[in-house]
């Protein structure tokens, strides 16, 4: 009797603490039953939050006043046949809530079976997951459209985003596990690399314009921000970089210094290139040497053969002249027939140097229609003191002393 007694308290106790269980499961488990044609017979105060109805709102509907209409409805489909034949569905649902916003809950549905074994209705247990779906959209969205990859401390690559595979038109893959120069550019300078290497290394972030190459052979320009990836101790662990695509500038870019004919610099960027070279002759006194050349006679090659032609060997003398500089050098169509090439750190002999090889390869060269041309070359060099005015100016007076003297030659300023 007295244990009996005494076990009155502790019965209280475990009916208490079931009611306590039975309103924590209400509050927060989002759970529903439904009679065997969906329509709910119960649901959780949770699954009533969640959904924004109210209990009595709910209770004697169909179910499927959560539907979201965008689910497929071969979902439904499915979990009604698993259901119905006596089986368990689970898998993330999206619903609406009564205010038309989304909810995405990973749910558990169970057919309630009688003694008889005949299902009398269903439950089911959800958990809300629309936090990890939004974020699994936004990781979605970055792997999509962000360039975006990580490498190991020696550069060999331990992630790649979609994007990235895209523009490169290798695989994630393909390129798991390689090393990041994969798509390095052979045209890109070596030293562009040495000094992105030296400041990652000393745990510093480093952003450039970069070309890379595609599995393709193709080019693709990308403006990357590349940083270090740190441990607890500080010991850099690897890097990760984002870029963007930034082909269509450098594109366009390159565009406005292009001239159309013959694909050599414009003048925009010859004026561009000599402004930078004045400044640094003025900071260092490095030389400078300017070559004007002019066609011979090229008034008589329009006239003779049309206008189409005299474009022919406009673009034959640019190849010519672009085939016999140095790669220092840099040529461009200073306007009609006339092409100016500037030699940086070069002294007035070296100009009259390169204007002879390229007096000689005009003169060599069977011309397509015209089978030959010749050019008059001025040479001048920026003198101490002088500005690019008087440079240039220099250099087409030696051009009309050379056309003077008979054309086909080379003539330095005085
Ligand atoms: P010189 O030896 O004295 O330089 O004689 P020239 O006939 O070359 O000299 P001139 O300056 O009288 O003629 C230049 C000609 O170049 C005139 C112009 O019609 C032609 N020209 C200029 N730009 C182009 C071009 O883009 N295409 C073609 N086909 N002709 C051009
Ligand atoms: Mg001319
Ligand atoms: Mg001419």
């Amino acid at each position: 009797m007295a244990s009996f007694k005494n076990s009155q308290p502790f019965a209280k106790g475990a009916a208490s603490t079931l009611q306590s269980y039975v309103d924590i499961v209400d509050k927060y488990v989002i759970t529903s039953s439904t009679d065997i044609y969906g329509r709910i017979t119960y649901v959780s105060e949770a699954f009533a939050k969640i959904s924004k109805y109210s209990k009595e709102e709910l209770l004697g509907r169909s179910h499927n006043i959560v539907r979201h209409p965008d689910m497929p409805s071969a979902i439904y489909e499915d979990m009604w046949q698993t259901i119905r034949s006596g089986n368990a569905w689970s898998g993330e649902i999206m619903n609406r809530a009564k205010d038309g916003s989304a909810y995405w809950v990973d749910v558990n549905i169970e057919p309630d079976i009688d003694t008889d074994g005949t299902i009398i209705g269903y439950t089911a247990i959800r958990t809300d997951i629309t936090a990890k779906k939004q974020l699994q959209d936004y990781v979605d969205v970055v792997d999509k459209y962000v360039i975006t990859s990580s490498t190991d401390a020696r550069g060999r690559i331990t992630y790649v985003s979609e994007a990235f595979a895209t523009i490169s038109q290798y695989t994630k893959e393909e390129l798991l596990g390689r090393a990041h120069n994969i798509v390095r550019h052979p045209d890109m300078s070596k030293s562009l690399y040495k000094e992105m290497w030296h400041t990652l290394r000393s745990g510093e972030a480093w952003s450039g314009e970069i070309m890379n190459r595609a599995k393709d052979g193709s080019a693709y320009w990308v403006d990357v921000n590349i940083e270090p990836d740190f441990d607890a101790d500080r010991n850099i662990i690897g890097y990760t970089a984002v870029r963007s695509d930034i082909t269509d500038k450098k594109q366009i870019e390159e565009l406005s210094v292009t001239d159309r004919l013959t694909g050599l610099f414009n003048r925009l960027k010859l004026d561009d290139v000599l402004e930078n070279e004045f400044r640094r002759y003025q900071r260092y006194q490095t030389p400078l040497s300017v070559i004007i050349l002019d066609v011979d006679h090229f008034k008589q090659v329009n006239d003779r053969y049309g206008h189409l032609v005299g474009d022919e060997v406009l673009t034959e003398i640019a190849d010519l002249i672009q085939n016999n500089i140095r790669a220092c050098d840099i040529a461009g169509r200073w306007g009609g027939e006339e092409f100016l090439v500037i030699c940086p750190s070069t002294p007035l002999e070296g100009g009259m140097v390169v204007a002879e090889k390229l007096r000689k390869a005009i003169s060599n060269h069977p011309f397509t229609t015209t089978n030959s041309q010749t050019a008059s070359f001025g040479v001048a060099n920026l003198a101490l003191n002088g500005d690019l005015n008087q440079l240039l100016k220099a250099a087409d007076d030696a051009l009309y002393r050379a056309k003077q003297n008979g054309r086909n030659c080379v003539e330095s300023a005085t």
